[in-house]
């Protein structure tokens, strides 16, 4: 589970996300949207740990992410919008350093062939992370991710640079994980994607919240019932700006 309480993220005078608060339960998939600059990144930083937020408190499966970061960082996996790797390590060290670092080796090697075949990455498995392309850098990221059994789930982007067999592949495994009881956030702007996965979806602009809940929820808040995401989501966000005037459900 995830919860996140009035976050705030400031650099000097600029507010990147402004008192932002939504939960994720377990075997949902949540679409965070927005225009680009809108503090979808910069939540997912802070989400996961690697900036500290300026006001506020998230909670992995109950332990604050400041507070108590090693037991909050356990149940947590974040494929960033660019991979970040070791580019002397080869695609199977890769993957055991990260199951080394959250003690799950003893199931190490099983998940590994799997994720391996599932990402098309088999073939690569004695290969230098620097020699990959950039989508299979971005594969091995997403094995990365689902290596240690997490169950908050966090992406940011993931389907840019897959090609389209991975990007089912990646969308099948997001449903999977939602099945198994996994609660999962994925920042896109694939509005098509986002209508088809997710259960609900967060709209922020200039790191507000302009508009939450599942797709009819937001079509009868925009008066745009029957209408695709797209229209939804441009109609809430006026051609890239949060109106005020709109709160979210
Ligand atoms: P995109 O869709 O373009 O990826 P985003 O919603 O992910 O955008 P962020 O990357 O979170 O947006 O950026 C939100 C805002 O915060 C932007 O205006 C950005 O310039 C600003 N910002 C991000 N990092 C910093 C920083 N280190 N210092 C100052 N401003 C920053």
């Amino acid at each position: 589970m995830l919860e996140v309480f009035r976050l705030v993220k400031q650099y000097k005078q600029f507010r990147a996300v402004d008192d932002l608060s939504f939960t994720i339960s377990p075997g949902e998939i949540v679409g965070l949207l927005g225009p680009n600059g809108a503090g979808k990144t910069t939540a997912l930083r802070c989400v996961s740990g690697i900036l500290k937020p300026t006001e506020g408190a998230i909670r992995i499966n109950g332990y604050d992410v400041v507070a108590d970061q090693a037991q909050a960082k356990k149940g947590l996996a974040f494929v960033p919008e660019v991979p970040s790797l070791y580019e002397l390590l080869t695609v199977d060290e890769h993957l055991r350093f990260v199951a080394m670092c959250f003690n799950t080796l003893d199931q190490y090697e099983l998940l590994r062939d799997e994720l391996l075949a599932r990402y098309d990455l088999t073939e690569k498995k004695d290969m230098l992370v620097a020699t990959l392309s950039k989508g299979m850098r971005q594969k091995l990221s997403v094995a990365c991710a689902l290596i240690h059994n997490a169950n908050v789930l966090l992406f940011d982007e993931p389907m840019i640079g897959i090609d389209p067999a991975g990007a089912r592949e990646l969308k099948d495994e997001l449903l999977r994980q939602r099945k198994n009881g996994a609660a999962i956030l994925i920042s896109t702007h694939l509005l098509d994607t986002a209508e088809k996965l997710c259960d609900r979806v967060i709209i922020v602009a200039r790191g507000r919240k302009v508009a939450e809940g599942t797709l009819e929820q937001l079509q009868q808040l925009s008066s745009r019932e029957g209408q695709s995401l797209e229209e939804v989501f441009l109609a809430l966000t006026e051609d890239g700006h949060a109106s005020p005037a709109i709160s979210h459900l």
